[in-house]
């Protein structure tokens, strides 16, 4: 049996199949964007599908935490919109 790769919630820090998990990147130039692919280059954080990991990830004040920049409120309102998407 060919082993899944795990990977933890950044918020809940349960453990999950990195293909059950959302990832989110802040690349090189500074943007902040959902990444279905997995594999875009930058600074990746996964996150669980629940809807309360979601919520508090999507959290101005969080993210300029967890990426160490300026994350402005229409960025938070995208990434969203790019999850709601997929999930
Ligand atoms: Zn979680």
């Amino acid at each position: 049996m060919k082993k899944i790769p795990q990977r933890t919630c950044v918020i809940c820090h349960s453990k999950f199949d990195k293909r059950d998990l959302l990832r989110i990147v802040s690349d090189n130039s500074g943007e902040i964007f959902f990444d279905p692919t997995g594999k875009a280059n930058g600074r990746g954080a996964y996150l669980c599908k629940s809807e309360e990991c979601i919520n508090q990830f999507l959290n101005k004040n969080y993210l300029e935490r967890a990426f160490k920049r300026k994350v402005e409120k229409e960025v938070v309102e995208r990434v969203r919109q790019q999850i709601s998407n997929v999930k």
